[in-house]
């Protein structure tokens, strides 16, 4: 058996492509190992969001330039966005990588290695940029949809990620996923509920959508249109499939008939991500998110409006390029009124290749962004905590998905009475002690404690009546 290490940094759709990558590996023989020193390839699955991620992923391959001089035939390889952006840049940084590829090109990985392995040297699979073809050229130099599923590699093989589309159109100024992703295609969605059906067939009980305007979600065929809609109502009738979910939403493109789908299809989530960025309409402007804050707020009121139990969350991004202080305390009004479930706030990060960084100076000062992150930040928790208090004393369906945390960290992880987590419908962390045969099961749980994060309950138990033990009965 050959052994493999591979490394995930980034978003749900790497998870994905990790998982797909390893599953085409095993077929070839690999193991997978958590240990880079007794690997025969070692694959990082990399980010380009932001200048951090990538440094993280230059920084572990110059630990591995040792690794390399010792162990000359161990095949080192960088995946993904990082790869596709960076592309022959990573070869001159770190000459004795010995794979680059993109996110389009993954399910070559295990033939690309076998070629490395019979001495063919270094390998680089890469797509077109957006300016290096047709729209059809391009988009087809992108396409990776690879049906090949590793329960393994998932983090629990209760839940999955199901890809719908990939790429993206929007082009907002800070964003490099328009390039390294590809135009946006939806993928057909026969091939989604087959993969679907066969994950549900394998146990499992939550999916999770994933595209990166996920409700743009359109597959054309002649007249026919598949909307997101269309697709949860088909895919609600799958056995075995107890819950929907599906990320990320762009505020655009929320409709009345996927709002409508999401409140009648108990299946559905009733959890909802839809990243605003800024409350300041200057700012979402040179952002070229292509709505106002006010278009916002009227989309915010009609999922109030027709799912009003939805739980909704946020994306920010603080010290965008121009953004004053009081584009920041349009921000800190705009979260304060909309009171989202909870929100990622994230300090802006140029990145090379985007509108942005040709466009603007990165001129917000280190300091600044790190206070109005903080700023904001400690806005969101306490709101988070406020909303989640109105728990106490509820009960609430949680699907558990494995020891927490702390039982983890235990001194014996093979305790039988351990401390559990899981997730609520509208996407609620609940920790609560149970039983390691309750793993995969979805549980009525009262919740007695909550801090802005996390609920902390008890599983409710049937009061058994003497009416069941009656003899006469
Ligand atoms: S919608 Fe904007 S932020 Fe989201 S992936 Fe597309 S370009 Fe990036």
């Amino acid at each position: 058996m050959k052994k493999l290490y591979i490394e995930t940094v980034g978003c749900q759709m790497n998870v994905l492509d990790s998982e797909l990558v390893v599953a085409s590996l095993r077929k070839q023989g690999f193991e997978l190992t958590d240990n880079t020193s007794d690997a025969d390839t070692i694959l990082f699955n990399t980010c380009s969001v932001r200048q951090h991620a990538e440094d993280k992923i230059y920084s572990a391959l110059g630990r591995l330039k040792n690794a390399k001089v010792t162990h000359p035939h161990k095949i080192i390889g960088v995946l993904g966005c990082m790869a596709q952006k960076d592309q022959r840049l990573i070869f001159e940084r770190a000459p004795y990588v010995d794979l680059i590829v993109g996110p389009g090109q993954l399910h070559q990985v295990p033939d690309l290695i076998a070629e490395i392995e019979a001495g063919g040297g270094q390998k680089m699979e890469v797509s077109l940029g957006r300016k290096e073809g047709t729209r059809q050229q391009i988009e087809r130099s992108h396409e990776s949809f690879d049906p090949l599923r590793d329960a393994a590699m998932r983090p629990t093989p209760y839940q999955a990620y199901v890809r719908i589309m990939i790429g993206c159109d929007k082009f907002c100024t800070y964003c490099i996923v328009p390039s390294v992703r590809g135009p946006e295609q939806s993928r057909h969605p026969d091939d989604i509920i087959a993969e679907t059906r066969q994950l549900a067939d394998e146990g499992c009980k939550e999916i999770i959508l994933l595209g990166q305007t996920v409700n743009s979600y359109r597959y054309r065929e002649g007249d026919r249109v598949t909307r997101l809609s269309d697709l949860l109502t088909s895919l609600h009738g799958i056995d075995g499939l107890e819950r929907i979910k599906f990320v990320t939403n762009y505020p655009k493109d929320m409709t009345d008939d996927l709002l409508q789908v999401v409140h009648d299809l108990p299946k559905c989530a009733k959890y909802l991500h839809v990243p605003v960025q800024s409350g300041s309409n200057r700012v979402l402007e040179r952002m070229k998110r292509g709505y106002t804050v006010e278009d916002y707020r009227e989309m915010m009121d009609r999922i109030r409006h027709l799912v009003p139990e939805a739980a909704v969350t946020s994306d920010f991004i603080v010290g965008f390029c121009g953004e004053t202080e009081d584009d920041f305390q349009l921000t800190c009004k705009l979260v304060h009124e909309q009171r989202f479930k909870n929100s990622f706030i994230f300090k802006y990060s140029e990145r090379p290749g985007t509108k942005g960084a040709e466009l603007f100076p990165d001129d917000v000062p280190e300091d600044v962004k790190k206070r109005r992150n903080n700023e904001l930040l400690a806005m969101q928790n306490m709101i988070s905590e406020v909303d989640n208090h109105a728990f106490l004393g509820r009960n609430v369906s949680v699907l558990v998905e494995g020891p927490s945390k702390a039982s983890e960290k235990s001194d014996d992880p093979d305790a039988l009475q351990l401390q559990l987590t899981g997730r609520t419908m509208c996407d609620r962390i609940v920790v609560f002690d149970g039983n390691r045969r309750q793993i995969g099961q979805t549980l009525p749980i009262t919740i007695y404690d909550a801090n802005a994060h996390t609920l902390f309950g008890a599983v409710v138990t049937q009061h058994v009546g003497p009416e069941l033990f009656s003899l006469n009965a």
